[in-house]
């Protein structure tokens, strides 16, 4: 992706280097990290976040003066602030274009190891997450990392899918489309209400793709190789994947992001559609 010449979001809350230490041990069982990683990787339920949080260790803050150009995750720091703002222009254009209302931009919080969010505290294990309670996206970058050394997913677009899929959970909170969902979760079984939530992600696959696809049209940013980089990370973070890398068997009903085939399907469905009205994963029979 092209970017370093590109402006930057001002709506960026750097938490980097304003380190909480953090006790680990005592009440957090190795049962509990397993369930957090399963339940919160990339854009987690945020009730699980709250759960989470219930069984975590108090985080004190300490804050020093922090030289964040000296940090190693300089760079992608930068690049992610770039994207947040290119999906801020994006939506600024889509919102009343295609829906006829103003698009409200989140924020970003860039935090590491450990931070406190409406949705409760967040450590490097949770992974991205956007919590409708503050309307903020969190994201430790040392995720970044993982996705490279663990899921195999490289290149620096695979950060920007990452980032634009967080949006696309901001997107459908401000639609209601999150709180709709919540709402009916709450009166299905087990197994149905988890096939919602792979709804949900689905189509916040879509809508990252939705942004690929403007994004492209109105600044022509992708590189060659960026959309398989994409792709790539979409597969990488299928739930039958990461799954896989954690238990070493898949189970479908513990399923929540939906398979690696499925999200890349919705990811360039979006990206070829460019149209918000053709993500409706909750109207379909064919995920
Ligand atoms: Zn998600």
């Amino acid at each position: 992706m092209r970017w370093q010449e590109n402006d930057r979001s001002k709506n960026v809350d750097d938490r980097r280097g304003q380190s909480s230490t953090r006790r680990i041990g005592g009440g957090i069982g190795i049962g509990a990290i397993i369930l957090a990683l399963l339940a919160l990787f990339f854009g987690g339920d945020p009730m699980a976040v709250l759960q989470n949080a219930s069984q975590s260790a108090p985080a004190q803050s300490q804050t020093q003066p922090v030289d964040l150009e000296k940090r190693e995750d300089y760079a992608l720091g930068e690049f992610v602030k770039v994207v947040l703002k290119e999906t801020e222009d994006v939506w600024n254009t889509q919102f009343p274009a295609q829906l006829g209302r103003n698009y409200q931009e989140p924020v970003l919080v860039l935090y590491d190891r450990a931070t406190t969010s409406a949705c409760g505290s967040a450590s490097s294990a949770t992974g991205p997450f956007y919590c409708p309670g503050d309307q903020k996206i969190y994201i430790d970058l040392s995720f970044y990392e993982e996705l490279q050394t663990r899921f195999g997913a490289s290149g620096d677009f695979a950060m920007a899918y990452i980032v634009a899929h967080e949006v696309a959970h901001h997107i459908q909170y401000l639609l209601d489309i999150t709180t709709q969902v919540e709402q009916q979760k709450r009166r299905m079984s087990k197994t149905q209400a988890n096939e919602m939530s792979v709804r949900l992600e689905l189509q916040a696959d879509y809508l990252a793709g939705v942004w690929a696809h403007h994004g492209q049209k109105m600044k022509g940013f992708l590189e060659e190789g960026d959309l398989e980089e994409a792709v790539n990370a979409a597969a990488a973070v299928g739930d039958d994947r990461i799954q896989m890398k954690s238990r070493g068997y898949v189970v479908p009903d513990g399923f929540t992001h939906g398979t690696s085939e499925q999200r890349m399907r919705w990811f360039k469905k979006g990206l070829m559609s460019g149209k918000l009205q053709d993500g409706d994963t909750f109207g379909t029979d064919n995920l």
